[in-house]
């Protein structure tokens, strides 16, 4: 295990985020390798640390003012062993490949859980769309669907949104791709309900997690109902975690963005949710402008020279980081734990550091790793790919229905693999074994590839 995490870092030096994500895996899969000697011998690792392909392009465009803009574009075909490749595409200007291929290699594991055939991806580029009209928003989309066209497809690589990538940029990217292609075809998803999209995917990923939360909480006897809730982010996944807290009547107390967070008491209700979703999906606003629509909430602006972020210092039953990577450290952790937090589930993709984990796990906190706890994003993406491939559209409650046993038949497998291979409750460990085993078995079936 020790020659691999050595393998990469001598071989992609830069890739902190990487690095991190592979050790997390390896650590928790030794028991496994050590069963079964089959694993070492076919250099399984070596084969799953390195993308089966990775296209990096040009995206030049034009801006507004007449001028030429270039940012960079990427896709990582992390794994295809079990499906067509399938994972999201991050616009913000943070995205260089360290980033990306994180991203790519937990979405391998992460979409071996949802029990759709779905294999592992991922994409983006270095582009802000703060700050940018719709129209160089649709200019860059299409500059970008240009070249990616050629790589991707229905039966091949699937994209879907991410951090920067909503619904408006899912619709020019795909508007670009029927043109060039002249087909209309799911090759994406999270597209529009009146074009291929899925009831239901939008708040996907933020309604799963909950779900996610709530069966943990059932293995303590205990529900939602009642608790204070910390959450990070404002954008898709926030939004929807909250609202689905709201309907188990959880109290949700906090929202951020990367320039600060709003801490209200009285909770945040169905009324003030509608006002952040209008803030946020179609002025585009800054969280802070909460509260001057509610002046009994407060806003604290983020502070780099702080070791640690004070939301995480809010007394709360519960923690749902639904922002970006690396945002709960050590200090965090210990912030959390004194003052009451008894469960995180993550809604975004490894928000917590490695040392912040060993906090939750020395604790024996309710800790859920985005791989689990926010699948269920793509795994009704995998529901949209169903019915498109079908031509149909099932109802609201029947995806939803889905949804849920997903999350639930995610959370069972978790817990099973943890308790069989020495780890009892250990949600990371769980995630990460079963997923490794899925994929690596499927990968042994299929040779050298
Ligand atoms: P959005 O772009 O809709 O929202 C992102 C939110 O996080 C915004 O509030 C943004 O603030 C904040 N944020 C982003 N970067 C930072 C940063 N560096 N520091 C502080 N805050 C930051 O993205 P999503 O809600 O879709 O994604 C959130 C997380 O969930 C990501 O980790 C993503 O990978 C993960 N995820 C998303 C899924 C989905 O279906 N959308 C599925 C599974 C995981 P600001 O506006 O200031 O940038």
């Amino acid at each position: 295990m020790n020659d691999i995490l050595k393998i990469i870092m001598a071989r992609d030096p830069g890739e902190k985020e990487f690095h991190q994500a592979v050790k997390e895996v390896m650590e928790t899969v030794e028991p496994v390798l050590d069963r079964y000697p089959d694993y070492k011998r076919s250099a399984i690792l070596e084969r799953l640390v390195e993308p089966e392909r990775i296209i990096l392009f040009r995206v030049p465009w034009v801006a507004d003012d007449g001028s030429v803009r270039v940012n960079r574009g990427y896709r990582i075909e992390m794994n295809s062993a079990i499906g067509p490749y399938k994972g999201g595409l991050r616009f913000h200007p943070s995205v260089n490949l360290g980033i990306l291929k994180f991203l790519a290699f937990e979405q391998v594991f992460k979409n071996a859980l949802t029990t759709l055939p779905m294999g592992g991806g991922k994409g983006g580029a270095d582009f802000d769309p703060k700050g940018k009209s719709d129209d160089e928003v649709m200019r860059f989309c299409q500059a970008f669907m240009l070249e990616l066209a050629r790589h991707i497809g229905p039966h091949t690589d699937v994209p879907a949104g991410d951090i920067g990538v909503g619904a408006r940029e899912i619709g020019f990217l795909f508007g670009m791709y029927k043109k060039i292609r002249n087909e209309f075809t799911g090759v994406l998803t999270g597209k529009g309900l009146g074009w291929g999209g899925s009831l239901v995917r939008p708040e996907a990923t933020g309604y799963g997690n909950v779900y996610f939360a709530s069966e943990m909480l059932a293995t303590r006897d205990e529900t939602l109902s009642g608790k204070i809730c910390l959450v990070s982010g404002s954008g898709n996944v926030a939004q929807f975690t909250v609202e689905k807290l709201i309907d188990l009547e959880a109290k949700v107390v906090t929202l951020s963005d990367s320039s600060g967070f709003i801490h209200d008491t009285d909770g945040i209700d169905r009324d003030k949710l509608a006002f952040v979703k209008r803030l946020k999906n179609i002025k585009r606003g800054r969280i802070r402008e909460y509260v001057e629509k509610y002046p009994k909430a407060s806003y604290i602006p983020a502070d780099a020279a702080l070791n640690h972020n004070p939301l995480w210092a809010i007394p709360a039953d519960c923690a749902f980081p639904s922002a970006t990577q690396n945002e709960i450290n050590g200090v965090d952790a210990g912030h959390l734990i004194q003052n009451g937090v008894k469960l995180v589930s993550e809604g975004a993709n490894m928000p917590s550091t490695p040392e912040a984990i060993t906090v939750f796990l020395n604790h024996k906190l309710l800790y859920a790793p985005g791989k689990a706890s926010n699948a269920g994003g793509v795994a009704v993406s995998g529901l949209e790919m169903s019915q498109n491939s079908m031509g149909i559209g099932w109802p609201r409650e029947e995806v939803d229905s889905r949804l849920r046993s997903i999350m639930k038949s995610i959370h069972h497998t978790c817990l099973d693999a943890a308790a069989e291979h020495g780890a009892p409750g250990n949600y990371m460990a769980g995630a990460n074994i079963a997923g490794f085993v899925k994929v690596v078995n499927a990968m042994l079936d299929q040779g050298l590839v």
